[in-house]
């Protein structure tokens, strides 16, 4: 499967749909999930074309990940992360649920967030 230029994500970084921005730079774009899980729950896409970790992780240019992984870091803090605590997650594919293939990753804070994640039949 390749990437799909009409994906939500993809969209949003066109302008083509609307987003409550966090944070942005040549690389990266960082905005609030429509639909949170937590107080603050951001997620953060490389603008490049990239389906999941899976292919960024082996497409992605040096500069674009470490520009990634810097923002990522970078919007932790900026949603106030640091001092209590923060999660960060990445689905990739089926089993993980992955629902726009667009990488992101989602970023979590502003709550007790629990004991990492439960496994529903695993
Ligand atoms: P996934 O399961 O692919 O890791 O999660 C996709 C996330 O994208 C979900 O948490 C979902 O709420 C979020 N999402 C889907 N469509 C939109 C949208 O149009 N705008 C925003 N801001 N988030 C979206």
């Amino acid at each position: 499967m390749g990437y799909d230029s009409q994906n939500i994500f993809a969209k949003i970084i066109r302008n083509e749909v609307p987003c409550d921005k966090v944070y942005e730079n040549d690389h990266v774009l960082a905005f609030r999930d429509i639909n949170p899980q937590a107080p603050n729950h951001v997620l953060v896409i490389p603008k490049g074309s990239y389906i999941s970790m899976e292919d960024f992780s082996e497409n992605g240019s040096d500069l674009e990940i470490t520009e990634f992984w810097r923002a990522v870091g970078q919007v932790a803090r900026m949603i106030g992360g640091v001092s209590d605590g923060y999660r960060i997650l990445a689905n990739h594919g089926r089993d993980a649920h992955q629902e726009v293939f667009h990488f992101h990753v989602h970023i979590f804070s502003g709550c007790d967030l629990g004991h990492m994640i439960k496994i529903q039949n695993g």
